[in-house]
């Protein structure tokens, strides 16, 4: 129980009380009927080892963002026991709920092992210091190599992998978490307008491409989130053994953001070749987090520049690309890269085209409780 800063209520008090169960179980079973899957009771949630990157990214996500709020109903999170990497918000009429299921930490849990069974990449993590590129051509393409690491990653990582997948793995938790508090604070909810948000439902964009500006926007609000949160997790468990600062705990959220962005791409949560996608490819998010985070943290952290985060994130992708070759034989091509920037910095101009109509019909009020929400386009 000192995992996540429980103090005295054992940290159930973010958990879904068992009474309101049946509510957010219904809405599961009408919304994707073909997963029979069961809300985990809070005790047994806490109880087995399986779920505690899960446990520790989802406390320490509500402890720092939501207990000054000014949400007019309780927000509650729960873990549904299944094996898909997804994770949903719902407004119910007296309480909001983030429904999360436990592939999102369970799943990503062995690639990201098998990714960290690499030094170089553990020695950038923790130092900064860049792997060299050997020139060594990829055998295999990346989903292959994403594959594989499913299924041998956690037999690749030795201890010092597995400590750092398990800070991987909470982060994973962490950034999604933050994505989904986009939803509710940027005010999607009551526009009806997103249902499933981190799915990667079949549909392309609708007619004013709503849908996908509100993920662009829950994105941008969960980026600074999370690097906000990464900026000031030093004194919680497991993150105080490290020497942490700035730098390192804005390279651990790209390294986690990106590898976590990829495998949600690879492994949708129903067809795992699925193609048409609301959220946008990997990079292009990536290349979001990277620009949000560069342009706004300078502003609330003055330390911080600008220049130096963007570098920061331009050499995570290309760590975790690098281990995956040097793991398991995949990777990116340069070219394939180039083509991802120049479609994210287009993706963006795009959103910022048609942003300022689709937010004017939103009710932002209630990001106001977050002082750099200003900052926030
Ligand atoms: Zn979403």
């Amino acid at each position: 129980m000192s995992e996540a800063n429980n103090e005295q209520t054992g940290g159930k008090e973010f958990y879904l009380p068992e009474l309101l169960f049946g509510y957010v179980e219904s809405m599961l079973a009408g919304r994707t009927p073909a997963v029979q899957a069961r809300i985990l009771p809070f005790e047994e949630f806490i109880s087995d080892p399986l779920h505690r990157p899960g446990f520790a990214g989802l406390h320490t996500t509500f402890m720092f963002h939501t207990r000054s709020t000014n949400l007019e109903k309780p927000l509650y999170y729960c873990v549904v026991d299944y094996p898909i990497m997804n994770a949903s918000v719902t407004s119910f009429s007296n309480f909001y709920c983030i429904v999360v299921y436990s592939g999102l930490y369970q799943q990503t849990y062995s690639i990201m092992a098998g990714l960290l069974s690499d030094r170089s990449l553990r020695k950038f993590l923790l130092t900064g210091e860049e792997a060299v590129d050997d020139g060594s051509y990829p055998r295999l393409s990346r989903r292959e190599a994403y594959v594989d690491l499913r299924e041998t990653g956690a037999e690749r990582a030795d201890k010092p992998a597995l400590d750092l997948t398990y800070l991987l793995s909470q982060l994973t938790v962490i950034i999604v978490t933050c994505h989904e508090l986009g939803h509710i604070f940027g005010g999607h909810l009551q526009h009806s307008l997103t249902k499933n948000h981190m799915s990667e439902d079949a549909v392309q964009v609708d007619a004013q491409g709503i849908r996908r500006a509100l993920e662009i926007d829950a994105d941008v609000f969960g980026s600074l989130a999370s690097a906000l949160l990464m900026c000031n997790i030093k004194p919680y468990p497991r993150w105080s053994d490290l020497p942490l600062d700035l730098d390192m705990a804005l390279r651990f959220l790209f390294v986690s953001c990106y590898a976590t962005y990829s495998i949600m791409d690879l492994f949708g949560p129903v067809d795992p070749l699925v193609t048409r996608k609301v959220h946008p490819a990997p990079l292009l998010r990536i290349y979001i987090v990277g620009l949000i985070v560069s342009n706004a943290l300078p502003v609330i952290i003055p330390a911080s520049e600008r220049e130096a985060i963007w570098d920061q994130a331009s050499s995570s992708v290309r760590a975790v690309e690098l281990a995956l070759l040097a793991t398991a034989g995949g990777s990116m091509m340069p070219e394939e890269a180039l083509q991802y920037e120049s479609a994210g910095s287009q993706l963006w101009d795009e959103h910022l085209g048609r942003w300022s109509t689709i937010k004017s019909s939103l009710d932002r009020k209630r990001l106001d409780v977050f002082p750099w929400s200003p900052v926030l386009p």
